[in-house]
């Protein structure tokens, strides 16, 4: 499942390759991934809309529009949104085609058609599951984004911020990490690096941690999630990116499938376990 660092790869590619585009058509509509709106509001009312930019919180994408419009996009667990892919795919649930300039209607200055049509970009949603979602709202992003945390990599929160949300928590730390309520993008894979590099047990209560470990979890939930980042995101399974690539993540991990394995830290046996219904791997002798 695509989390903060695969979705943030996907996000600038779309900021880079989007950005100031003005959707021309809507070819294609998946009404079960769609929420907030439904076909004909999408079909009727996109084209002729121009992207001024493309945020991110979380694992969400929200697409800026002008006339205070908003896509805000999820890639579920097998979502993948691709600019002018070479070649056709079996899941493809949405399409939409974007010019550099307005192709319907007009903004009142003439604009419109007075370069004749440009070169359309293409834009598609592949989701294999369904379990992507496709939210069309006015005024703001989706409504269900203000019961997320602030980002966990860029969002303004701080060690205090997280000491305050662990206190009295009995929940067991993976299953914190994984709540969007406290921080917003962390998913099962990343949960398991963060861990494994903090030295902390995914089992422990979340509310037992000192202020020294509460200090350190802090960092290393940007440090990790930064590493996503750089390196483009982490292909175990679905994850490509908008030219269709895979990310290198996958190569660096210390703890996410390598039960069985020798720990890199201490030699130990790296174990899995179950953590709020979630496999987990961490190794038992040095996550305490
Ligand atoms: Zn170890």
């Amino acid at each position: 499942m695509p989390e903060l660092p695969e979705v943030e790869t996907v996000r600038c590619q779309l900021d880079l390759g989007l950005t100031g585009l003005t959707f021309a058509a809507v070819d294609k509509v998946e009404p079960a991934m769609m929420r907030d709106c439904v076909p004909e509001e999408v079909e009727g009312l996109l084209p002729g809309h121009r992207i001024e930019r493309i945020d991110r919180i979380g694992k969400f994408i929200i697409v800026v529009l002008d006339d205070d419009l908003f896509l805000t996009l999820h890639l579920g667990m097998t979502g993948q949104l691709l600019i002018d892919p070479v070649e056709p795919g079996a899941h493809t649930r949405f399409v939409f085609r974007l010019a550099a300039e307005a192709s319907t209607g007009g903004d009142g200055e003439g604009r419109a058609g007075a370069r004749g049509p440009g070169r359309e970009t293409l834009l598609e949603f592949r989701d294999m599951r369904k379990f992507g979602r496709f939210h069309l709202t006015s005024g703001g992003p989706a409504p269900r984004l203000r019961q997320l945390g602030p980002d966990a990599w860029k969002g303004e929160w701080d060690a205090a911020y997280l000491q305050h949300r662990l206190r009295g928590r009995s929940a067991p730390l993976k299953a914190f990490l994984l709540d969007q309520r406290h921080l917003a993008g962390i998913g099962n894979i990343y949960a398991d690096e963060i861990l494994w590099w903090t030295g902390l047990s995914p089992l422990r209560e979340a509310g037992s941690l000192v202020e020294d470990q509460a200090c350190c979890l802090a960092d290393e939930i940007r440090t990790r999630l930064s590493e996503g980042v750089r390196l483009l995101g982490c292909s175990l399974s679905d994850f490509i990116d908008t030219a269709g690539q895979p990310g290198e993540f996958q190569d660096w991990l210390q703890a996410y499938g390598r039960q069985g394995q020798d720990c890199r830290r201490c030699g130990g046996t790296m174990t899995r376990t179950v953590v709020g219904g979630r496999g987990t791997a961490y190794c038992p002798d040095c996550q305490r």
